[in-house]
């Protein structure tokens, strides 16, 4: 066919899409974390590491794949140890932006769970405003650039989403006492109160100090840790005019999903991986499985609820998936479901955003249309901390300097899987 392009001779494949503006609307801060800076931290603070060098810390913690869970979540246990003072969330912080930029991502949503980081030395609010510190500062080196003041290339913004957590345990000092704390609830309620807890302070700080904290979320294990759970949390979040997005369908099945949507009024969906698999409808009720998921398919594609794809991660968590062609992703295109690339750690899954899409453009079916939809999608669904004529302009600018780059691509992708 003509006007093709060879996916497996990359070289200029990756160097274009090295230079897209792209976007990360799922990546965790504390997934995050350069290892050098978790060595240099760590050092300094006298903490104990399996390993006092990347290539140790690589073999032995952050693994390419992982066992189980349980190894995968050890990984934040590191990172977690060295994010405890305010100095330190803010070269993290900065770190990552820089990161990002150096790949040509242009928009960053950070999200973290602030009260993992609270601790005698620090309260919710010098938390946030410690990590809004590196964000703030990284983007305001990148916009002096002069190619972007004179408005060649598109500008670098960020905004933070703060994580509730489905369930946890004394994983902080903060969650340590607030669990002492209720001697008579039982965990599910502590859970729950903790949640509400953190949307009033997201809220309040946001108004009192002008912080883009722009979302809610819910992290953590699905099973048996319902989003329902979590809803007066998310309706303070929800009656303030902060964004909502869920985690869901990464572990349960589109009941998760279900909820999410219909509890939590999330905008957004972190995963949605289980989202068409009929065999992980629990609920008896639910008698027409086809239907069900049908209809929150529709509901979904209509809203333009997006899926943030974490194709990596879900590789390394999931060993149901097993081979990435298997991913759900491609129905999820199928379908014309809003989807957009995401890391959600770059550091624990050893990607970035540019792998992520080639990883992509490797693996599923993808035309340059679609791929321009992805990206775009992620531009305009994001929570861009600004007034609605300002994110147009924004995604304006994106969009134009897209066009421009990708001037030379053909119409269709070629990959391995479509010979
Ligand atoms: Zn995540």
């Amino acid at each position: 066919m003509e006007n093709q392009v060879d996916i497996k001779d990359p070289v200029k494949f990756e160097e274009i899409i090295k230079r897209i503006p792209k976007n990360d609307l799922h990546v965790h801060l504390d997934g995050s974390v350069r290892l050098e800076t978790i060595i240099e931290l760590s050092k300094k603070e006298g903490l104990e590491l399996p390993s006092y060098t990347v290539e140790g810390l690589n073999e032995l913690v952050f693994k390419d794949q992982y066992a189980n869970l349980g190894e995968y979540l050890k990984t934040f246990g590191y990172s977690g140890a060295v994010m405890q003072k305010p100095e330190y969330l803010e070269q993290i912080s900065y770190e990552l932006a820089i990161d990002n930029q150096k790949e040509g991502v242009r928009y960053i949503e950070i999200r973290f769970a602030p009260q993992l980081h609270i601790n005698e030395n620090m309260d919710m609010e010098t938390v946030l405003k410690s990590v809004n510190a590196g964000l703030e500062r990284a983007e305001k080196d990148f916009n002096r650039r002069p190619e972007v003041k004179n408005q060649q290339e598109p500008e670098f913004h960020y905004s933070i989403i703060v994580c509730a957590m489905r369930e946890f345990g004394p994983w902080s000092p903060y969650f340590r006492n607030f669990i002492d704390s209720f001697t008579y609830s039982d965990r599910k309620e502590i859970c729950r109160l903790a949640s509400l807890e953190l949307a009033k302070g997201a809220v309040k700080i946001r108004d009192k100090v002008g912080l883009p904290i722009m979302a809610f979320d819910l992290a953590g294990a699905e099973a048996g840790n319902p989003a329902a759970d979590h809803w007066r949390a998310f309706q303070y979040a929800h009656e303030a005019f902060m964004h909502k997005t869920v985690h869901a369908g990464e572990d349960y099945g589109p009941e998760s999903i279900f909820q999410a949507i219909t509890e939590c009024h999330a905008d957004r969906i972190g995963h949605g991986y289980f989202l068409f698999d009929t065999t992980k409808i629990r609920n008896p009720e639910v008698t027409d499985k086809e239907g069900y998921i049908s209809d929150i398919t529709q509901y979904i594609a209509d809203r333009r609820i997006t899926i943030e794809i974490c194709l990596t991660s879900n590789l390394q968590t999931n060993p149901s998936v097993k081979k990435i062609e298997n991913h759900t992703f491609a129905k999820m295109l199928e379908a014309h479901l809003s989807t957009t690339f995401c890391t959600d750690n770059r550091t624990v899954s050893k990607t970035s955003v540019t792998n992520e899409i080639l990883l992509a453009l490797n693996n599923f079916k993808i035309s340059k249309k679609d791929l321009r939809n992805c990206i775009i999608y992620g531009f305009k669904r994001s929570f861009f901390p600004g007034r609605y004529h300002q994110k147009r302009k924004y995604v304006r600018s994106c969009l134009n300097y897209y066009d421009k780059i990708t001037k030379e691509l053909p119409e269709i992708f070629v990959n391995k899987n479509q010979v």
